[in-house]
């Protein structure tokens, strides 16, 4: 048991957090007064606060990105497999004014542009809600847009 110093409540140990520079190993507030003082700290510095998360999400986009591309070097049939997959589902989804050599050379277009620019072509209305792979229901969003608007989709179904 140790006293916190900061609500003098006795606690266990475990109620401690691990501190490796302290006599004891803990630290010598309790975890609860701990998560108030680093809520208040928050509430004073939210930009700092938003600096220090914006920081940690950047370095695990970088992890992230990384093992994910490890991930499709290991797996290059299963690549295959979803990207065949994506394209036969975009060809039973093209509606009919779609279907001619004029439409497939617009289609080329409209990617082609959007890689130029670095943003992505979105289905207005996603292809696993029913959309139809139309150039009417195409549109140019951002990465951070386009990931942010799954996310969006996920949540409702
Ligand atoms: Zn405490
Ligand atoms: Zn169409």
């Amino acid at each position: 048991m140790k006293t916190c110093t900061r609500c003098k409540v006795k606690q266990p140990l475990t109620a401690f957090a691990l501190n490796p520079r302290m006599l004891d190993g803990r630290q010598s507030q309790c975890k609860a007064c701990g998560n108030i003082r680093a809520k208040a700290w928050r509430a004073k510095y939210p930009e700092r606060d938003k600096a220090n998360h914006d920081a940690w999400a950047a370095d695990n986009v970088g992890t992230m990105r990384a093992s994910r591309r490890g991930w499709y070097a290991r797996n290059p049939s299963k690549v295959l497999a979803t990207t065949r997959k994506y394209q036969a589902t975009k060809k039973a989804a093209t509606c009919e004014c779609c279907q001619g050599e004029d439409a497939k050379a617009n289609f080329e277009l409209v990617y082609a542009i959007g890689r130029k620019l670095g943003m992505h072509v979105d289905h207005v209305k996603p292809l696993a809600k029913g959309g139809l792979h139309c150039l009417k229901n195409l549109q140019y969003l951002t990465p951070t847009q386009n990931k942010r608007k799954g996310a969006k989709w996920q949540e409702a179904a």
